[in-house]
């Protein structure tokens, strides 16, 4: 990969910066060594939007990593997955016959990518048929379900990691590393939204399902890219405000259709955040007295575009985020390294949800975060 982070006469600044730094930009598979002998086999659960459009992709372009299963409601749909992925029929399970797995050695890893209030039943089942776990954020509805599927992997000895992909893009490892340079950081106030219209009453909509609103689905990148700007920590309290009245309460009957929240970090730090169904939004802005980073685009798969001040962030080529991220934990089981992105980051942001949350139903009360 070529590192074409600032223009030109900004690269002098990057070597300053640090060289150890702009090596970790690499994504993995252009730095480590051939792809793996033996590629891990991969199952994905629920072949919906992100499955189809995202995760089966980026699974023909891994090296570590292959999709070898599904898991899926319709046997018809998974024919068709495995003719155009090439793994065999027997390979395809349904939600009722996920503990066959057990017995299945060509899948090594199952990564759950049904709706969020799914996620700690099909996990379970992964992880009790002995295999490895990734599960799509946010990790469960809550936090007492992201802790029984902790504690299922760990009781059987399995490995478990979240669909953080933004921790593989490289934009968004640049600001994780300003965020840790006396040139930038401690970043001090940082600010974000993530919101898209929603016109549909999908099961995004339904509690049961979805745990919560906007700020399930989407919110969760901001409070997740807030902890990455402050150097990884939770914040300690927060206060959130669910903004009323609803325009569209025929939809949004059980859960909020647009929030803002406050979180406020132990060195005195502080993110405004904002989430919703009714508008659109997708930045992300940090800044302390030496430095700000800007993100115009901040979550979007492709695309992103962000700006310093010293100047303009441009990575190129272009990476797929989720065949980095997919490599990444494959190359963790086999190395033994630890998953920049383990199970225990998704139940922190659920705690850090939570709280938001309780202020919100609280009117805005200061709430202490349990992280
Ligand atoms: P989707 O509705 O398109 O797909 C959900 C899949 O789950 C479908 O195949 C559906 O058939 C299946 N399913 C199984 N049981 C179901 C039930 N009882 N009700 C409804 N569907 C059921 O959703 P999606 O957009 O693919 O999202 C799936 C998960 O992936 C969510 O947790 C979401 O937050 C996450 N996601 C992550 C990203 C990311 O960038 N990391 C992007 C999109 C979605």
């Amino acid at each position: 990969m070529k590192l074409n982070a600032y223009p030109v006469s900004r690269r002098r600044f990057i070597g300053q910066l640090s060289a150890a730094g702009a090596l970790a930009l690499l994504p993995r598979s252009s730095w480590a060594a051939e792809p793996s002998e033996k590629r891990l086999g991969v199952a994905l659960v629920g072949l919906g939007n992100y499955s189809r459009g995202e995760l089966g992709p980026a699974l023909k372009k891994t090296q570590h990593c292959r999709l070898a299963g599904v898991v899926t409601g319709s046997h018809d749909k998974g024919v068709k997955w495995a003719k155009e992925y090439g793994f065999s029929e027997k390979n395809i399970y349904s939600y009722d016959t996920m503990q066959q797995l057990a017995d299945n050695p060509e899948i090594d890893i199952v990564y759950v990518v049904t709706p969020n209030g799914l996620h700690a039943e099909h996990c379970v089942a992964a992880a009790k048929a002995g295999k490895h776990v990734i599960c799509e954020k946010p990790m469960a509805n809550t936090v007492a379900d992201c802790d029984t599927i902790i504690a299922a992997c760990q009781a059987a000895k399995v490995r478990l990691s979240v669909g953080y992909r933004l921790h593989f893009d490289p934009y968004h490892k640049e600001m994780m590393r300003l965020a840790q340079s006396d040139q930038f950081g401690p970043f001090m106030k940082m600010r974000g939204s993530f919101s898209f219209p929603m016109n549909r009453r999908p099961w995004r909509a339904i509690r049961k399902y979805s745990g919560g609103g906007p700020l399930m689905d989407v919110g969760i990148y901001v409070v997740h890219e807030a902890c990455m700007a402050a150097g990884g920590a939770a914040p300690v309290a927060v206060t959130a405000q669910e903004i009323l009245p609803k325009k569209r309460p025929d939809i949004f009957q059980d859960v909020e259709e647009t929030i803002a929240w406050q979180m406020e970090f132990a060195n005195g730090a502080v993110c405004d955040g904002r989430s919703s169904y009714q508008e659109g939004g997708n930045d992300f802005h940090a800044e302390s007295e030496r430095g700000w980073v800007d993100f115009s685009s901040a979550y979007i798969y492709r695309g992103l575009a962000a700006t310093t001040s010293r100047g303009p962030l441009s990575f190129k080529p272009e990476v797929c985020q989720q065949a980095l991220q997919m490599d990444d934990f494959s190359e963790c089981l086999q190395t033994g390294r630890a998953s920049p992105v383990p199970g225990e980051l998704g139940r922190r942001d659920m705690t850090i949800i939570e709280a938001i949350y309780a202020s919100a139903a609280a009117g805005g009360k200061r709430v202490e975060v349990k992280a």
